[in-house]
């Protein structure tokens, strides 16, 4: 990915996020504390604030500039969630194929939150949609459908799983924001 490619994933990524944010609070509220709207609002606000104006050699240096706004602009399991990832694609080499940049992202997710498919964690949507992505057939349908199927997981991770059954039947919202990142991945036309 180049790094005008990767400014306009993050600029359509904040769009989302902005207009998504209070349906993100209102997901965490029945299975979390409902912060994740205002926690991926502010990361994203700090992250498009601190993008401004600045040069870039590669898309590894505007990476690490968003994990390092993500990191220390968010509280709560999102903002180093979320940070480890783009830490994670900071460090994939700018060549690599886009499927090897992401996977390298979840795997810093998963080291840091240790999380397994099938947790009701953001790793359930980031699994599959790179899964898709390896046998070209990454589709706006296909996002929502692994977004929407994190409502018949019983959460086992994060704050969700202290509410135990009654985290079934409702969408993850860390799922739900990753479905609007790779949603926008799509909209720059990379895939
Ligand atoms: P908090 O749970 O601290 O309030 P947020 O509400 O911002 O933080 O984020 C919650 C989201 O973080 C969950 O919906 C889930 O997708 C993700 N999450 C929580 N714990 C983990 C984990 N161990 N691994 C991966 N993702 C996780
Ligand atoms: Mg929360």
């Amino acid at each position: 990915m180049n790094v005008e490619q990767a400014l306009e994933w993050m600029k359509l990524f904040n769009e989302k996020i902005q207009e998504q944010k209070d349906y993100l609070s209102e997901l965490d509220t029945p299975i979390g504390d409902g912060d994740h709207g205002g926690n991926m609002a502010r990361g994203m606000a700090a992250v498009m604030e601190n993008l401004e104006g600045k040069q870039f050699e590669t898309s590894s240096d505007v990476f690490k500039l968003v994990s390092m706004q993500l990191l220390s602009k968010v509280g709560g399991a999102s903002g180093p969630l979320y940070g480890s990832a783009f830490m994670g694609m900071a460090k994939a080499d700018s060549h690599s194929k886009l499927e090897e940049t992401l996977q390298s992202g979840l795997d810093m997710i998963v080291k840091r939150g240790k999380a397994e498919v099938g947790e009701k964690t953001m790793v359930d949507v980031w699994t599959p949609v790179i899964a898709a992505l390896s046998a070209g057939q990454l589709t706006h349908e296909i996002i929502d459908e692994v977004v929407n199927a994190t409502k018949d997981l019983l959460a086992t991770k994060g704050r969700a799983s202290y509410v135990g059954e009654r985290s079934l039947g409702h969408i993850d919202p860390g799922s739900f924001s990753s479905g609007l990142l790779f949603t926008a991945l799509l909209e720059t036309g990379v895939v």
